[in-house]
């Protein structure tokens, strides 16, 4: 990185390329906005060129990539490998462009992206059918084939992994990507394309395009090179996405918003709960979907539990993100650390009671980032805005029940329906209620634990289809029925409907 910053360009048929367009976007640190961190290629001229690039390798079968699942499980086995050995150079990069701490990073981020490419690698050779000897004697396989071409769109909280998420199961079954990142957060989306390109990727088979997110959005998504979206951000983007998606009937994967409960029955183990509910709330400062933003507790721990969390809330310790001392950062943007404090205003005209911190964090190592005090407010109803909307952002909200019926209503009171947590020492109790929560995920006894052998994706307004485990491989395969004649040549009685005899 020069003191001009690091250079975002795109990565188009093998190849790093500067935009046609001839500009970049300013990226500023978003722990100190005096200092200029990135230069981000505005590719809107470009993506004819992406998109020509992983059509022709798909439809021509570059280098084997389509047929040859041993290369391709080589390839991403070598991903793997190579990110590994740069680990901690993509950790700083990863965290110095999206404010999440180096440790998140380091020790969530970085090792979870190997696991998805050494994850897959070990499937590109499963991709099994099926077949059967009918009773006339011939044979229907059913074949399963790459569908093409992956339009990838993700967002700005997890961008390696997310984007690792979604292209290393396409990539595995021998699908060609376009890749869109998000635009505070592109630089290591470029790296792994050079990290492709190391590992001995053909020309085409990933391609990066950076630019501003609606326009690059409309020319994938209007595109009939395009055969398959997957698209993680917020909900209100991924109903465009869908709309946009019909005019060629492209098949759509929808990773979206969360509004994520964390029941607390007065059974539970409350050391491990506070632990829990406390770290799923403001991991990665509260920028994820899967934050477990509302606190539902049964009114008979409610007092001593509350302040179990409030004293762990107290004590994170927020700084600059490439500290290791910091346990959360500065938020992505100015806009995001506007938007998360204007709910914190809502409380307060709401009349919540906010037990700890409830503003900006001002002055000295804070002066010039996007510093927010990570925050609990009680006594939440469920007509607020506080417990109805998707924050994204350190703020955790506190409701109380009365009954395990009223919990799982609490819970499932809300559009979306991406995760939540469930603590008791009734394994039962804890199954029932897991049950009948309307969630793609529901944790029992633990908050946020997503390796790659766990499927995730919503119900309702979370999503559409589910990312991580074999079912990632669904959506980009087709179907194929092969139907081998037994007696080749024979004259078939069904043939006389129309000639005759
Ligand atoms: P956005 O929906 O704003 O953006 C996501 C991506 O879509 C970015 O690459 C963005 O580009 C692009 N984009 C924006 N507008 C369009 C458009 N009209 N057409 C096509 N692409 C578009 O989400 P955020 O980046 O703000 O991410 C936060 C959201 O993501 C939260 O709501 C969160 O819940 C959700 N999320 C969900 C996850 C899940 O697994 N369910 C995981 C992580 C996040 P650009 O950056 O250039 O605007």
């Amino acid at each position: 990185m020069s003191g001009e910053g690091y250079e975002v360009n795109l990565y188009i048929n093998g190849s790093i390329v500067k935009p046609s367009t001839g500009n970049y976007q300013s990226r500023y640190d978003p722990g100190d906005d005096s200092r200029l961190i990135g230069r981000i290629a505005d590719g809107s001229k470009d993506v004819g060129a992406a998109l020509d690039a992983a059509r022709d390798a798909f439809d021509r079968n570059v280098g084997q990539w389509v047929t040859d699942y041993r290369l391709r499980a080589k390839v991403l086995m070598r991903v793997a490998e190579i990110i590994r050995e740069r680990a901690e150079d993509l950790a700083r990069l990863e965290s110095l462009f999206a404010g999440k701490t180096i440790r998140t990073s380091r020790l969530g981020d970085i090792p979870r992206t190997i696991d998805m490419f050494e994850y897959y690698a070990g499937i590109a050779d499963k991709v099994l059918g099926y077949s059967q000897i009918l009773r006339t004697g011939d044979i229907s396989a059913i074949v399963r084939q790459p569908i093409g071409v992956l339009a990838a769109i993700t967002p700005w909280n997890f961008p390696l992994l997310i984007l690792s998420r979604q292209i290393a199961p396409a990539l595995a079954v021998g699908c060609t990507v376009v890749a869109k990142p998000a635009s505070y957060t592109p630089a290591t989306a470029l790296e792994l394309a050079r990290i492709f390109e190391q590992a001995g990727a053909p020309p085409g088979v990933l391609n990066v395009v950076t630019g501003r997110g609606e326009d690059i959005g409309a020319q994938l998504l209007k595109s009939e090179k395009v055969d398959v979206v997957n698209f993680t951000g917020e909900t209100s983007t991924g109903k465009w996405i869908m709309q946009m998606s019909a005019g060629t009937l492209k098949r759509v994967v929808l990773e979206l918003g969360g509004k994520n409960p964390n029941i607390v029955f007065g059974d539970a183990d409350l050391e491990a709960a506070a632990n829990g509910v406390t770290y799923g709330a403001f991991a990665n400062n509260g920028e994820s979907c899967a934050a477990g933003s509302r606190l539902l507790v049964h009114k008979s721990v409610r007092d001593k539990f509350v302040k179990m969390v409030a004293e762990r809330v107290s004590k994170i310790r927020v700084g600059y993100q490439l500290r290791d001392d910091s346990d959360l950062g500065p938020l992505v943007s100015q806009a995001q650390m506007e938007k998360v404090l204007e709910y914190v205003g809502a409380a307060e005209s709401e009349g919540l009671k906010i037990v700890v911190g409830g503003g900006r964090l001002q002055g000295g190592e804070y002066a010039k980032g996007n510093y927010v005090q990570p925050t609990l407010i009680d006594d939440t109803p469920p007509s607020s805005k506080l417990f109805r909307e998707e924050i994204f952002g350190p703020i955790l909200t506190v409701t109380e029940f009365e009954d395990d019926d009223e919990a799982v209503e609490l819970a499932n009171k809300t559009v979306y329906g991406l995760a939540a947590g469930v603590w008791s020492t009734d394994t039962a109790r804890a199954l029932r209620a897991a049950e009948r929560i309307k969630a793609g995920c529901v944790w029992i006894n633990t908050y946020y634990t997503l390796p790659v052998e766990h499927p995730w994706g919503g119900f309702k307004e979370s999503g559409i289809g589910r990312n991580n485990t074999v079912l990632a491989i669904e959506h980009y395969l087709e179907w194929k029925g092969l139907y081998l004649d037994a007696q080749p040549g024979k004259m078939k009685p069904y043939y006389r409907l129309v000639l005759g005899g």
